[in-house]
């Protein structure tokens, strides 16, 4: 007997033949002689209209009251969810965050998870009821309703399955485990049977849009067994697990991409001491991540380009904000390229492998696509290209790294 968190994603639980037919799944598990807590999202598309709603009602709302709408959505699924499971005679009940209680802390609209109390629920186990939980919810502090963020169920499940102390949390979703490369472009794409925790988490942050960053971040963790599975087919899907369950590493696992980044170049800026920090202090100040940064030594000494990328709903906002301090930073002129996609290699393996940098600088050399920007990591490489080479970029890489299927 194990002990098994199964989450279900908007698109699984789109109807109500949906809903019964992840019933009827849970079921199967049950049978089997497990104890299952079961999360659901929203029945796809809901909460976008709930969004909708709230910023149509009142652009500037009080984000307390954002949260009490946008997590309705989880409220209906549960309780269809918990009256399909009583109609094929499963024993079954629906928690709210806050019935449960999970307690976040005060952010609304982004609340982070303090603390989960699943000791009914596992009582309840012992006489064989099945826990559904709302995902994307919890109660904050101040006794209020508090969201987790777009996509937060995937979170609540892994917390979840923290709390239970669950031998597996399965994620149920579209598609049918993790790629070796982005299966709507590289059509010789491998599913993987394993993935570290840690390229996982590269992964989803660097575009991989298969689960939420923080709930690989918090089953790594608290070393919680993911799997990414479909929910229309019955297959085993991608393990995310630790590194030590992985015998032989794969230098590169997988490519991923990102379209979400646009480059800034200041030209000709002083090559003084303390120029980064009166260029990224007003930056930060304005809330803009900036990702990769080059910079040159200056050969005269005086005056050198400096390049780097910021998210692209925020090029424009960062372009501002350097050119109010030119003045003070002395640099000849700013440019912004929002044609630009991000592309990175990313595997475990690359850490005890040399020339793995140099394959990927190859491949893209042989097609003729200019790199603007290199960035790396223990166990990634991302490389900054012109968004027009995304498609040809990411298959010659595939291939470079013999991950085409055959
Ligand atoms: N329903 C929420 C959303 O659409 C949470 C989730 O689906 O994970 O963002
Ligand atoms: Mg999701």
């Amino acid at each position: 007997m194990a002990r098994i968190v199964q989450k279900f994603g908007g698109t699984s639980v789109a109807d109500i033949d949906r809903i019964r037919a992840v019933a009827e799944r849970v079921k199967k598990t049950v049978d089997d002689g497990n104890q299952v807590a079961v999360v659901v999202s929203a029945m796809s598309g809901t909460t976008n209209q709930l969004v909708e709603w709230a910023r149509d009602i009142s652009p500037m709302h009080d984000a307390r009251e954002y949260d009490v709408v946008v997590s309705a959505g989880e409220q209906i699924t549960v309780g269809l969810m918990a009256m399909a499971l009583q109609n094929i005679g499963v024993d079954a009940r629906s928690w709210l965050g806050w019935q449960i209680p999970m307690i976040t802390d005060d952010e609304h609209g982004r609340a982070r998870i303090m603390d989960l109390q699943a000791d009914e629920i596992i009582r309840r186990f012992d006489g064989g009821q099945v826990a559904v939980m709302a995902g994307f919810q919890g109660i904050g502090s101040d006794n209020r309703i508090t969201t987790l963020g777009r996509g937060g169920s995937d979170t609540s499940a892994v917390a979840l399955a923290a709390a239970i102390n669950a031998d597996r949390c399965d994620i149920f979703t579209d598609v049918d485990g993790i790629y070796t490369g982005d299966p709507r472009i590289v059509n010789r794409g491998k599913k993987l049977d394993r993935i570290t925790y840690e390229e996982m988490l590269e992964m989803a942050s660097l575009g991989a849009k298969v689960l939420q960053t923080r709930s690989v971040e918090l089953a790594m963790n608290h070393r919680v067994r993911l799997q990414v599975a479909s929910s229309f087919v019955d297959a085993p899907g991608t393990m995310v697990v630790d590194e030590e369950e992985i015998m032989e590493k794969e230098i590169v696992s997988g490519i991923a991409h990102s379209g979400n980044e646009a480059k800034i170049t200041l030209v000709k800026v002083p090559d003084n001491p303390g120029i980064a920090a009166s260029i990224f202090g007003p930056l930060a100040d304005a809330s803009i991540v900036v990702d990769m940064i080059v910079q040159n030594v200056s050969e005269d000494g005086k005056a050198t380009d400096l390049t780097f990328t910021v998210p692209k709903d925020d090029l424009d906002r960062a372009l501002q904000v350097i050119e109010d301090g030119k003045e003070e930073l002395g640099f000849e002129r700013v440019e912004g390229d929002p044609d630009v996609v991000k592309i990175s290699v990313v595997g475990v393996g690359m850490r005890s492998h040399a020339g793995v940098a140099m394959r990927m600088f190859q491949a893209l050399a042989d097609k003729g696509i200019n790199i603007q920007v290199i960035s790396t990591s223990e166990i990634k490489i991302s490389v900054l290209v012109s968004e027009a080479y995304t498609e040809l970029a990411l298959r010659s890489l595939h291939t470079a790294y013999g991950l085409d299927s055959v």
